[in-house]
């Protein structure tokens, strides 16, 4: 599957915004948004000027699929997906791509980024209701199991993480405990529970051109 394999940092400049993609050098001064925060290339400031309707949606639509680390096709699908579902389009689609495997896993604080947690995922450290599951556009339902494999336990990064505590916040929606390395999710994601400054409607303009 085809992979973006560039700097992630100019993902967030080239969206102006920071999509936490880098772990904890997203907190830090080192991050290229808080030092440089222009668009990257020679021209990235010149390359800001007024934008179109278009513009602003297509903007909109790359930051959100930038963040959660997924590719055009998948995104529409995801977007057909909640078009398809009751309720508020742009809402689903945000609970869609929140309901991923890799972003549980992110959310839960096991990962530092969510790049860190499809690694995790890919690599099958990751266990839903007790079977591997190494698929990170995996979606999790209410109720389900998420724990690290036995053999994974002992590896250095899980180690670390049952000393230091969690890699991040557990969002409410979940539950993680770093102790024994399982969480669960509780219920599904609502709109106020996710934090990203993601304008959906704009995306769900994109799609109805
Ligand atoms: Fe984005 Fe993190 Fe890089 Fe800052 S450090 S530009 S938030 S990936």
């Amino acid at each position: 599957m085809a992979r973006y394999n560039s700097s992630v940092c100019r993902l967030c400049r080239r969206e102006g915004t920071k999509l936490f993609l880098k772990g904890d050098r997203c907190f830090t001064a080192n991050c290229s948004v808080s030092k440089r925060g222009t668009a990257p290339g020679q021209h990235g400031v010149a390359r800001r000027r007024k934008q179109s309707e278009y513009g602003i949606q297509l903007r909109e639509k790359q930051k959100c699929r930038r963040a959660y680390g997924v590719l055009e096709s998948q995104f529409r699908k995801y977007y057909e997906m909640a078009s398809n579902m009751r309720g508020v389009t742009g809402e689903n689609l945000l609970i869609l791509l929140e309901r991923r495997l890799d972003n549980v896993v992110y959310r839960m604080g096991i990962a530092k980024s969510r790049p860190m947690a499809r690694q995790i995922v890919g690599h099958g450290h990751i266990l839903v209701d007790g079977k591997k599951v190494d698929i990170p556009s995996y979606l999790v339902k209410p109720g389900q199991v998420i724990s690290i494999k036995d053999t994974s336990r002992d590896n250095a990064y899980f180690k670390w993480l049952r000393e230091n505590g969690v890699a991040g916040e557990t969002h409410n929606w979940l539950e993680f405990d770093v102790d024994s390395l399982t969480g669960k999710v509780i219920k599904l994601p609502e709109r106020e529970d996710i934090d990203l400054t993601i304008e959906e409607h704009l995306i769900v303009e994109y799609y109805s051109r």
